[in-house]
This record gives structure tokens, sequence and C-alpha cells, in this order.
């Protein structure tokens, strides 16, 4: 990567993302205050201020004042200043979702898929996409982009399109370029434990958190670092994948070609083995959740022993990123995955394991079958909004970020 000199417009790119971040997160708030929380100068910030409330990113609500005295608080961000589509497509759904500025779910599509490969996957996601558009009567430039959730690993030899989690057929597809040119939106692909942390940051139990690490317990085992606010991908954008560490040498084999790997004793996955190893006729996230209130020992079992595997992968997490916190979340019914939190405690000593913490070592994530999908829709926010280093650092593509 070649480093670009910082010039005026990237600083002011940048900025601008200073400005809408500090409204996101505290807002309504006043112009004043906004420059006493970013060390802009007051002139600078009104400028920036007005500018995106010209771009209907920001909104002005008055004079409205609180209290008598007191100066007033009122820039929000604009709800319908803009909006974004979420798209998570696994071996048995797509759901899409139409969200604003302000994350507000305003259209959701539920698709039950067989056998998504891309050539029937694509043009069907670029309709849906037209679809909710069209259904919540939108102007077409308000909406901002795309973005998409698949399973990870992304082409790695031997581990991409093996075995139950992740997605056949769509080792080499340019899925970015090719729903971008049918949709004629900037589209951003991320992996669903990414895109679900993003989400977390941008809106949910993370909105305050700079350094967290986010344990995604789907189909398989994936995670999301956010580091200084920003999410870390790796090199190739496979960083996090947790699930293929190995924790029981000569145990069970894994799709990957090593054995005894995480995911095979936690992961939805995980469980409904478990379960119908046990002759339970179980084949979703809903049926292990009848079996949960039905108190089945099988599932008592699997619940033990994913919490202790669990508990020791933590302790290494912790060790190796000193996280504010560890969020867990993904598709486990709510009732098991309170269970298996329950259980992890007490957690191993740690680097985290402090008198004068500030959050609690574990945190639950924001539950809902649709939260990756709304990860998804951050994507194209996050990369629009998020002030980065990087935007100092990398040219602007269009000038206007
Ligand atoms: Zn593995």
């Amino acid at each position: 990567m070649l480093l670009n000199g910082s010039n005026i417009e990237q600083t002011r790119s940048y900025n601008r993302r200073v400005v809408l971040e500090a409204v996101r997160l505290t807002g309504p708030i006043s112009r004043a205050e906004i420059a006493r929380a970013t060390s802009l100068s007051p002139q600078t910030v009104s400028n920036i201020a007005r500018e995106l409330e010209t771009l209907g990113l920001l909104r002005d609500d008055g004079r409205r004042r609180i209290k008598r005295g007191q100066p007033p608080k009122d820039l929000t961000i604009n709800p319908d200043g803009g909006y974004t589509v979420g798209l998570q497509i696994d071996r048995e759904h797509l759901i899409a979702v139409l969200v604003n500025l302000t994350g507000d779910l305003l259209q959701r599509r539920d698709i039950v898929v067989e056998d998504p490969v891309p050539e029937r996957s694509l043009p069907l996601m670029a309709a849906v996409v037209g679809e909710i558009v069209a259904a919540a009567n939108l102007a077409r430039e308000r909406v901002f982009g795309v973005g998409v959730v698949m399973p990870g690993p992304f082409d790695v030899d031997g581990l991409t399109s093996v075995g139950p989690t992740t997605l056949p057929g769509w080792s080499g597809v340019d899925v970015g370029e090719a729903l971008s040119r049918l949709v004629g939106l900037p589209v951003l692909v991320e992996n669903d434990a990414t895109a679900a942390a993003v989400g977390e940051r941008f809106y949910g139990a993370a909105r305050d958190l700079q350094h967290f690490y986010y344990l995604f317990i789907g189909t398989g085992l994936g995670s999301g670092m956010i580091l200084e606010g920003q999410p870390y991908k790796g090199a190739w954008g496979n960083a996090g994948e947790i699930g293929h560490m190995i924790v029981m040498p000569g145990g069970k084999d894994c799709p990957c070609g090593n054995q005894g790997c995480l995911e095979q004793y936690v992961s939805l996955h995980a469980a409904l083995q478990t379960l119908r190893a046990a002759g339970k006729p179980v084949h979703s996230a809903e049926d292990i959740a009848r079996l949960y209130d039905d108190r089945d020992p099988d599932l008592d079992g699997w619940i033990d022993l994913a919490a202790a595997q669990l508990r020791t992968a933590i302790t290494g997490i912790e060790n190796l990123f000193d996280p504010e916190s560890i969020l867990i979340g993904g598709y486990l019914p709510d009732n098991v995955m309170q269970a298996l939190m329950a259980r992890l405690e007490p957690l191993n000593p740690s680097v985290s394991n402090r008198r004068n913490r500030q959050r609690p070592r574990l945190t639950r994530a924001t539950a809902g079958t649709a939260a990756t999908a709304l990860g998804a829709a951050v994507l194209p926010l996050f990369e629009m909004m998020s002030p980065s280093l990087q935007v100092l650092l990398k040219s602007d593509r269009n000038g206007q970020r």
C-alpha cells in the first residue's frame, strides 16, 4: 500500500466523520459541545454542521432549549437522511432489511433458498434490493449502499466451501463487484461475525466500546474484533476464525482438516449434531429451545461441555486482546444462550480480572433473527460515517466522504 500524504480535502473528510460520530453517539448535542468534545474549533464545527445539514445527514431541531439558561442541544442525525440495505445469505435463508440512518428497520424480507449457488442467488439478491427500495417508496439516490454478510472464511485453500458452515460454489466469486453491477449501488461484503460486531458498535450493546471482541455462535463459530473503534480483518479478511482453533487434540474431525476444533463443540451445528447422535429429531434452533424447556439431559450435557470449552477460549481471548468486554451473540435460542452464559461463570483468571472494571467481562449481544442482516446494513454507513485513520491515509474515491 502506498501512503498518501493528507491533503486538505482528506482532513475535511475526516473532520466531517468526527462531527457525525459525536452527534451519533451523544446527540442531541450543541455545536459548542461538539467543539469541546472533538477539540475542533467552534468555527470548523459550525461549517461542517452546516455542510452536513445541507447534505441531509444532520437535522437542526431549532432553538429548542432543554432548560432555561442552557445552550440549545439542537443537532441530531436525520433519520431520513439516507438508507442502506443489508443482505444475509446462508445455506437456507436470504434475509433482506432496509434501514434508515438511525438504524430503524423499515422493510424486511425472509426468503427460503435452496442450494444458493451464485448464478441463482446474485440475481435474487439484486431483485430483493430493488423490491424493498420500491416498497419503501424512497428516492433511490438516498440509498447509500448495500452490505452483504456471508459465512466465512473466504478463499482459503482446503477450507472454503467445506463442511456445513460455509457456502459451496462461491469461491473466487467477487460478490461485491458482481452485485454492485446488478444493483448499481456500492456493495460491501463481510463475514457474519464482523458484520454483527460492526452492527453492535454502531447501534447496539457496544456503542460506547472502543476495544471489544464479539464471539458469534452461528452455524459455526466465528468472531469479530473491534480494535480502536475499527474492525480488524487481517490481511485477507479472515481474522477471527476462532472456530478452527484446536481445543482438543485428537478430538472430533473438522472439515478444515484438523481434529478437535472449537466449533465442533461450540456452535449451532455442534448442538444439533450432539442431539441427533442421542436420537433427538432436531433441525433448528427452535427445536433446541423446546428441548431446553423440557429439561432435556442431552442438551444439558452439551451446554456443560460447550461452556467448559468456551471458558478456556475466553481466557485466551482476554489475555491476547485485553478487551473492554467480550460480546456473545449469534443463532442459539435465547434460553440456551442464557444458560450457556450463566455456566461460563466463574470465568478463569486472566488480565481482564480487575476490580475497577466499568463493564462486565461478558456482554450479551443484541438478540433477534435479523441482527446479522442489520449488521450488514450498517457496513455502508460505517464506511461512510466512522472516523478512521484510514480516511487520512487513503485518498478518497469520490471526494465526498
Ligand atoms: Zn476446523
